[in-house]
């Protein structure tokens, strides 16, 4: 037992602490929400890799609360030692645990290294007890991969063919700043695809598939980000852009296989919005985008985050009995609204006028920061962040 005030210690795009409550604050909201939503049918096994923030926590609660779904995340989370708090993600899943607990409901996590063999194993060895999978999510948002090996690949936000240079915004100093950024070397286009394309993926599936336990009709999906043309440099045009084109066309492959029995199986890749998260504040030139869009969007009464984009992926797309609407390259749209013409204009007639000093009138920054900080577990109405609380919550 040990009892703490937390404050937030925010570095950058990071908070070296978390808060316990105001995660598990978060985490029942995002429950309400799903609850709310009223999803109908049932899902049998859910495995959502990187279940413990962002879109694949609220996959998981999606799958857990939404559709009833016995449900095993894997996430790479620090849980809380001595003086220190976990982080944010050991809090979420804690409460989507205790949750579910208290429902009868399933809800376990095997915190490890997805790439690896050992959690491959872990989670074969779990699957075995609970039942093959029904419903793969793979959400994975990783710096590095380690292979079994021993090779490191670290991937790289950087553009390819020409140096970027833009508009940025530095989280330490609240400041608009201009960005430059050199050419991707092809070593790092290669470990970005490495580590953020497909091939894990693959190896899941496959893995699962080879031990009989992909359920009949059993779906998997993959996340994907496309983005407007202010950040298309970095972002779609560049090493992680390359990285999400390979997941892309390994979600064709693996829809091949998987669609083969005509029992309503198959894979599918899910282009979500841009939304506030761990790994989205670490890209640059995103932070100012998401600031920008934001005011855009909830202006148009469009704003979304991770739960509204989920529950609309489920009910309207790949839930049970859904079939789901493709575009050309044969992907899932959740990002429709953000890059309808309308809002990418007034994003665009915004952007070149951004400085500083206006960044409050002409964004929503003040909506990006709050989220930022709730990310944490920090700003979240009705926790007493004066009191002491326990640092040492379970997630299993
Ligand atoms: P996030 O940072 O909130 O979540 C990442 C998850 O991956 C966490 O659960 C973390 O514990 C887990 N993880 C990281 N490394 C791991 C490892 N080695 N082993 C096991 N688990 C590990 O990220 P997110 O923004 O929700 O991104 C999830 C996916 O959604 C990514 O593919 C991302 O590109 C995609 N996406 C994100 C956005 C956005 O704006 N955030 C938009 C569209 C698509």
């Amino acid at each position: 037992m040990s009892k703490q005030v937390v404050q937030p210690r925010i570095r950058g795009f990071i908070s070296l602490t978390a808060h316990p409550d105001g995660c598990a604050a978060n985490v029942r909201e995002q429950v309400a929400a799903i609850r709310a939503a009223g999803l109908q049918g049932h899902i049998g096994v859910a495995l959502v890799i990187g279940s413990s923030t962002g879109y694949g926590l609220s996959s998981a609660l999606a799958a857990t609360f939404g559709y009833g779904a016995k449900t095993l995340g894997v996430c790479f989370e620090k849980e809380p030692a001595d003086d220190k708090t976990g982080t944010a993600g050991w809090y979420n899943v804690a409460e989507a645990r205790r949750l579910a607990a208290a429902e009868g409901l399933t809800y376990e996590t095997i915190n490890a290294d997805a790439f690896s063999d050992e959690a491959k194993e872990q989670v074969v060895e779990a699957l075995r007890r609970i039942g093959p999978v029904d419903m793969l999510v793979y959400s994975l948002a990783a710096p590095r991969r380690r292979e079994p090996d021993g090779t490191v690949w670290t991937s790289a936000l950087k553009p390819i063919g020409a140096p970027y240079q833009g508009r940025a915004f530095d989280l330490r100093s609240e400041a608009v700043v201009d960005t430059a950024l050199d050419v991707a070397t092809d070593e790092e286009i290669e470990a970005t695809i490495k580590v953020m394309g497909g091939e894990d993926w693959r190896h899941w599936v496959y893995q699962l598939r080879g031990e009989g336990l992909l359920a009949p009709g059993a779906r998997t999906v993959a996340y994907s980000y496309i983005g407007p043309e202010v950040t298309a440099p970095i972002y779609r045009r560049g090493t992680i852009g390359a990285a999400k084109e390979h997941l892309e066309r390994t979600g064709v492959q693996l829809h091949e296989t998987l669609s083969q029995a005509g029992d309503g199986g198959g894979a599918w890749v899910s282009v979500n919005k841009s939304v506030v998260t761990q790994a989205s504040a670490a890209i640059p030139a995103v932070p100012l985008y998401l600031s920008a869009v934001y005011k855009v969007m909830k202006a148009q009464g469009l704003h979304e985050g991770t739960t509204e984009q989920i529950v609309r992926l489920f009910r309207d797309h790949i839930g049970p009995g859904r079939t789901p609407t493709l575009d050309d390259a044969r992907r899932i749209r959740l990002d429709d609204l953000e890059m309808s013409a309308e809002v990418q204009a007034a994003v665009e007639r915004v952007w070149d006028t951004i400085t500083t000093e206006n960044l409050a009138e002409t964004t929503d920054y003040a909506g990006y920061k709050a989220d930022f900080h709730r990310l944490f577990g920090f700003g979240v109405v009705g926790v007493d962040y004066d009191a002491p609380t326990e640092v040492m919550r379970s997630i299993s």
